[in-house]
């Protein structure tokens, strides 16, 4: 009797289609095979007022950014355009990937690579800007282009695209970099590239030894959750541990083809994250916030970073202030489960890397005793131990390794013990204020640090690297007049 209850479930559940997303009038008539074909949603993209119109009612804003010279390209797959609302302009899916006029208006700070990321490429594609991992630029090419994309001075563009003799030299520049053991192929979208292609990567850096882990940044599991066919996914199991972080933004996104894709990737052991844009009139509301971060979760995926919005060219109507990003961390951290919370930052304009910028939750601190308050507005003391040694992780911490490049210590070098300063481009040539040498400036000791153990070690037991020994700043420059050694 169970048995033929268990075997009658197993038989309803198998007839029951899976659930998809309801496909526009225009496509009824595609086979499924085709719909669900990757290679087709590729080659049957939108991108013109005329194509469009056939499935939206397309504002005249949108006409005049869609017939504007020198945009950013647009594309859009069949799938994501069937998410679109055809009748609200404001619909967050539309205005993702659908260009307004005003999107070419200039803003203040404006820049081509706010990120300055080719300044950081010691080969073209591949930015080195952490001390120990490396973005790799792979492709230009993505499945939709979003219109506030942060390399829009590349993607998209065909001509600008890495070819073979660039992978080559990224590759080169890899094996012979041993710090780095962190690869995050972007582009672009590496998902779009010929799989012959990807694979060949993909095994190139499994075959250094010291990179030991690989990211994939991608947003074709929400343009093309078809690419993620279960032999994909197995094929990037090949080449663990791989990770990915998707790009999601709104609720909208995740759909059940969304989860199926997420489904396959989590169950071939790929770790998944998201990274969302705060963007104008689209997510910036603690409650669209939430919505998202709680789907993200349930399909098993960490929302890792919530980017300020770049100042980039295209991106100026999706900006909003930095107030808002906090507004909305002060939204979710403690209001659900901290897992669910995303890190908000500030990627550096000019190139500084990512900045984590939240509310503050430390409001005091005194000997002995920090006050905190938390997400509801409780104020605590938290009494600190009067007795903490920090030597005595020492011999652990000698045994541990140290991975450190030159120059990168940055402020944990200054608690660290490694610098005692770290100073402004021309600091020392602004205050030394042309002087002479004399009698009171000669002598470089007079500002080096006296260290009672005499071995240049902190108070956390760390050992600096001798540089505060010999008058010298981090830039290596003097910290005197210059010419007194
Ligand atoms: S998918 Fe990424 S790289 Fe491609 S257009 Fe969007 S933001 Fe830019």
């Amino acid at each position: 009797m169970v048995q033929d209850i268990l075997t009658i479930d197993i038989q309803e559940d198998q007839d029951e289609d899976p659930p998809s997303t309801p496909r526009p009038a225009l496509w009824a008539d595609v086979p499924d095979e085709k719909w669900n074909d990757w290679r087709w949603q590729m080659a049957n993209r939108l991108n013109s007022v005329e194509e469009l119109a056939q499935l939206i009612h397309l504002t005249s804003e949108e006409i005049q950014g869609l017939r504007a010279d020198g945009k950013f390209r647009v594309d859009i797959t069949p799938y994501f355009a069937s998410l679109i609302d055809p009748d609200d302009p404001n619909c967050p899916i539309r205005r993702q990937v659908i260009p307004l006029g005003r999107e070419l208006h200039a803003f203040n700070g404006m820049m081509e690579d706010s990120l300055a990321e080719d300044k950081h490429s010691p080969v073209p594609g591949l930015v080195h800007r952490y001390p120990d991992r490396v973005l790799m630029l792979i492709t230009t090419q993505c499945a939709s282009y979003c219109r506030y994309c942060t390399r829009s001075r590349l993607v998209g563009n065909p001509a600008q695209t890495f070819s073979k003799v660039d992978f080559e030299a990224q590759l080169d520049y890899l094996r012979r970099t041993p710090q780095v053991r962190d690869v995050l192929l972007s582009g672009g979208d590496p998902l779009v590239l010929a799989p012959n292609v990807l694979e060949y990567i993909l095994s190139s850096l499994r075959a250094i030894d010291h990179i030991e882990i690989i990211r994939i940044g991608s947003r074709v599991p929400v343009f093309l959750p078809q690419r993620i066919t279960d032999d994909f996914a197995d094929r990037l199991k090949r080449y663990a541990p791989v990770w990915m972080n998707i790009h999601t933004n709104h609720p909208k996104e995740i759909t059940p083809e969304l989860s199926r894709a997420l489904e396959k990737l989590a169950f071939a052991g790929v770790p998944l994250g998201n990274q969302s844009v705060l963007l104008a009139g689209i997510n910036d509301s603690v409650h669209i916030q939430r919505e998202l971060v709680h789907k993200l979760v349930r399909n098993r995926v960490r929302p890792y970073y919530l980017y300020q919005c770049d100042l980039v060219k295209g991106a100026g109507h999706f900006r909003t202030t930095v107030a808002k990003g906090i507004e909305i961390i002060e939204g979710l951290r403690g209001h659900t489960s901290g897992y669910a919370v995303p890190t908000y930052v500030v990627d550096a304009p000019g190139g500084g890397g990512k900045i984590p910028v939240m509310p503050q939750y430390m409001i005091s601190q005194g000997p002995g005793k920090v006050i905190l308050r938390n997400y509801e507005g409780f104020i605590t003391a938290y009494d600190e131990p009067a007795d903490y040694d920090p030597h005595m992780i020492d011999n652990l911490d000698h045994q541990s390794l140290h991975r450190a490049e030159e120059g990168q210590g940055g402020v944990w070098g200054l608690l660290n013990g490694d610098e005692d300063t770290i100073r402004p481009e021309g600091f020392d040539a602004l205050h030394q204020r042309n002087a002479e040498q004399h009698r009171l400036n000669f002598d470089g000791h007079k500002w080096e640090r006296h260290h009672l153990n005499g071995n240049g070690s902190n108070s956390n037991g760390h050992h600096n690297n001798g540089h505060n020994g010999n008058g010298h700043n981090g830039n290596g420059h003097n910290s005197n007049n210059g010419d007194s050694h």
